[in-house]
């Protein structure tokens, strides 16, 4: 895997090839790297850390449970595993259900059947929790992972503030629709968390999924999700069906939905704020 240099500390890989993005932070005796995409890629950026430095790397640091960004953990088995108290505790209440061994060959047979150009990136998968857990801070010299939620209840940003840049995790998908469908994802909080972002001091970001972009792209998305909320707000308030109000066509225009991911999306936002009404 081919790490490019972002900032002084900072490398990262945003070609969404083989999962979600990833990248690393050259802290002054260590190193860390942030998500681990699946486990034969984890591997591969593994390996090709010490192609940018020598340090040992200490932590791999989670912005959120999905399994893109999770599934590669084993290969960093010997650092500290740091995510937010609620990716560990669903990790293993998943490790129960729908991660329990059988159904993870079930699901490896429908990655197999349904994205048969992805089933070799899980090949060998086991879980592997987190080993140290946070609830709204964690910093290590340098770096400081913060909660924020939105995207799922767990998901985390992590700052380098030397260098101004921040992993987003996916609550950036850079210049395409995002997932915002996850149970657990909070459109309300989503849009608190892109304020957040727009108040700190940030040159660069490195998005969950999509190319590097800075603070422009959270503009952007921002005004999408804001008018979104308003526009289904109102339909609600109208009395529409989930029907109407995914399929209306008056929502802004904005970036192609890859799949069925608008869609999903739309339905959860209605049921999401359906139940607050
Ligand atoms: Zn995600």
């Amino acid at each position: 895997m081919r790490l490019d240099k972002v900032s002084e500390r900072v490398y990262a890989n945003c070609d969404g090839e083989t999962g979600g993005n990833v990248g690393i932070i050259v802290m002054d005796d260590a190193v860390a790297a942030v998500d681990a995409q699946y486990p034969v890629s984890g591997t591969d950026f593994r390996k090709s850390i010490p192609s940018v430095t020598g340090k040992p790397v200490t932590h791999l640091l989670l912005t959120h449970i999905h399994g893109d960004h999770v599934f590669g953990n084993q290969a960093f088995e010997d650092c500290e595993i740091v995510s937010h108290t609620r990716l560990k505790e669903k990790m293993e209440e998943s490790l129960g259900t729908i991660w329990a061994p059988s159904n993870l060959e079930k699901m490896l047979e429908d990655v197999k059947k349904n994205r048969p150009e992805r089933a070799w990136l899980f090949e060998g998968l086991r879980i592997v929790l987190p080993t140290k857990t946070f609830n709204d801070r964690f910093t290590l010299p340098g770096v400081e992972m913060i909660h924020l939620g939105g995207h799922t209840d767990c998901s985390v940003v992590v700052y380098v503030p030397n260098d101004r840049v921040l992993f987003a995790g996916d609550l950036m998908f850079a210049e395409t629709f995002p997932w915002a469908g996850d149970p657990t994802a909070d459109p309300d909080t989503w849009i608190e968390a892109y304020k957040t972002i727009l108040a700190m001091d940030i040159e660069t970001v490195v998005p969950g999924h999509g190319p590097l972009c800075d603070k422009k792209e959270f503009e952007t998305q921002l005004v999408w999700f804001e008018t979104v909320r308003k526009d289904m707000k109102k339909l609600i308030q109208d009395g529409a069906s989930q029907e109407e109000a995914v399929n209306y066509d008056g929502y802004l225009d904005f970036y192609e939905s890859e799949g069925d991911r608008r869609e999903r999306s739309l339905r959860h936002w209605y049921r999401f704020w359906s139940q607050k009404e």
